[in-house]
């Protein structure tokens, strides 16, 4: 049993759905494409699931953010793919492929071969087993992936009102869905063996701001340490957290988020990797000429920062997408793709923004003492402005620190350049 087409996306995630859309856009014909995913729901805006979908009241669900929502573009509903001649393989992991012969086998033991292959296989969540510590499977222990993690997620707010969460991990999915467990009424501490949270991008001083704040809404920060054994009752429900320290929280739910790793498995031995993910080129074209690779999995080069990056975000996944099918539709008029990282996040009435690199000396500027106020960052790399932080900004200002990324201006003179803060980008 097979098909054949000429154009497969092997994931269905968000930059599945940005890649379908301009297929589309570029005139891709009936029957020509097809999109195979484990999932059983057409491509979603993935970032919804620790935000809009976990609210107690009006909370999103299906079919309102299926992408391309979330970038202001046309809703991708599967009657979209139907009335475009897109094939949505759902429901339906690859098990293996083989690159050579160009073809793919599906866990229903069908052979699907493509012309051209677009990875798009984003990254799994790294389970708890993986450190050394058992009980992932207990029905109050939470990971935040997919669909399935997050209405797991919301039975298990929902079986403890006014309960106590232990939130594992500092990083993204832990201060998103800290924040809405708090909103829906849930005792929260958080665990994580840094000395603050999002140690990869925050410094003390940006985390201590959001830690403050996180504190004036209740969530109590155990820091510096690790889990290292759940306690469970006769149901296997997890009822207590050991941590390494000797701390035991009794807990009534557990949510962790303790960073992913890419979906490379299907490609080892076949395609180049690099930082984890499948190495490509400035049109995210791999090791072999007809597999491209996009989104969550794909190490591509950043020009601006002249090496090789995998990125985690929504951004980079609908960008990538868009300029692999660009570069694969109309090769002659696709250039390198030329990114600047955008990453964001957004909890209680609180939103930021960080453009590009987050390397070099610090400048700050605004109000960090003051719960809800506009402050922000720059990093000064080697004379020139390489990244910039902004909390609580409009969209303006946003564009503007956006912009002065892009251009890396010279810097002179950092106490300058403090003294203008914000309004240095502004006018810029
Ligand atoms: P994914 O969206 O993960 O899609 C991968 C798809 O491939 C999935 O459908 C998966 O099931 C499928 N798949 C994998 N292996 C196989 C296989 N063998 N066979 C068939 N199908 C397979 N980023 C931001 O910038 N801002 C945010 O606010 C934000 N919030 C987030 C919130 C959550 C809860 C999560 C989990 C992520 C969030 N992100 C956010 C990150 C962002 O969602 C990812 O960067 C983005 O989804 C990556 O897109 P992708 O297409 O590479 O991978
Ligand atoms: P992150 O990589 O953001 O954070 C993982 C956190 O867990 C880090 O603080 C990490 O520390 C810590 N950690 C690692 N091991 C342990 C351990 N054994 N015990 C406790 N803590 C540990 O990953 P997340 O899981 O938070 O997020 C998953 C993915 O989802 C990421 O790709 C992220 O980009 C994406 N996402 C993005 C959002 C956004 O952009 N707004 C929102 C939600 C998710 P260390 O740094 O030392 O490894």
């Amino acid at each position: 049993m097979g098909r054949a087409f000429v154009y497969v996306i092997l994931g269905g995630g968000v930059s599945a759905g940005y890649a379908a859309l301009e297929f589309v856009r570029r005139g891709v014909s009936h029957g020509e494409l097809c999109i195979i995913s484990d999932e059983p729901v057409a491509p979603y805006e993935r970032p919804a699931l620790s935000k809009g979908f976990l609210l107690p009241e009006a909370a999103a669900r299906l079919p309102s953010f299926h992408t391309c929502v979330g970038a202001n573009e046309e809703r991708l509903t599967p009657k979209w793919y139907k009335e475009h001649g897109v094939e949505l393989v759902l429901g339906t992991g690859v098990k293996s492929a083989d690159v050579k012969r160009k073809t793919l086998l599906t866990t229903t033991g069908e052979t699907i071969s493509y012309k051209i292959l677009i990875v798009a296989t984003g990254a799994r969540a790294l389970k708890l087993e993986e450190f050394g510590v058992n009980g992932s499977d207990a029905e109050n222990v939470c990971y935040l992936r997919d669909i399935a993690d997050a209405n797991r997620l919301v039975n298990a707010i929902q079986s403890c009102p006014g309960g106590n969460a232990i939130v594992i991990g500092g990083g993204y999915v832990g201060m998103e869905c800290a924040a809405s467990l708090v909103i829906n009424k849930i005792n929260v501490t958080m665990v994580f063996p840094e000395a603050h949270c999002m140690a990869r991008l925050f410094t003390p001083k940006i985390a201590s701001y959001y830690e403050e704040y996180y504190k004036s809404r209740g969530i109590n920060f155990v820091k510096g340490t690790v889990l290292s054994s759940f306690d469970f009752d006769s149901n296997g429900k997890v009822t207590d957290v050991n941590l390494r320290d000797g701390t035991k929280i009794s807990v009534d739910m557990v949510v962790v988020g303790i960073g992913i790793r890419p979906n490379t498995g299907l490609f080892e031995g076949q395609l180049t990797l690099e930082k984890g993910g499948i190495k490509v080129n400035g049109t995210f074209q791999s090791s072999n000429s007809s597999v491209y690779a996009i989104g969550d999995v794909a190490a591509f080069p950043v020009k601006a920062f002249g090496e090789m990056r995998r990125l985690e975000h929504v951004d980079s996944a609908r960008k990538s997408a868009k300029h692999a099918v660009s570069a694969i539709m109309e090769p002659d008029k696709t250039g390198e793709f030329d990114y600047i990282p955008f990453f964001y996040s957004r909890v209680f009435t609180l939103s930021w923004q960080f453009y590009g690199d987050n390397a070099g000396e610090v400048v700050y500027y605004g109000d960090l003492s003051a719960s809800g106020s506009t402050f922000g960052a720059y990093w000064v790399n080697k004379g020139h402005i390489v990244g910039a932080f902004l909390e609580g900004g409009t969209r303006e200002e946003y564009e503007a620190i956006a912009k002065t990324t892009r251009l890396r201006p010279a810097i002179e003179d950092l106490n300058e350049l403090e003294r203008q803060g914000l309004g240095f980008a502004v006018t810029f």
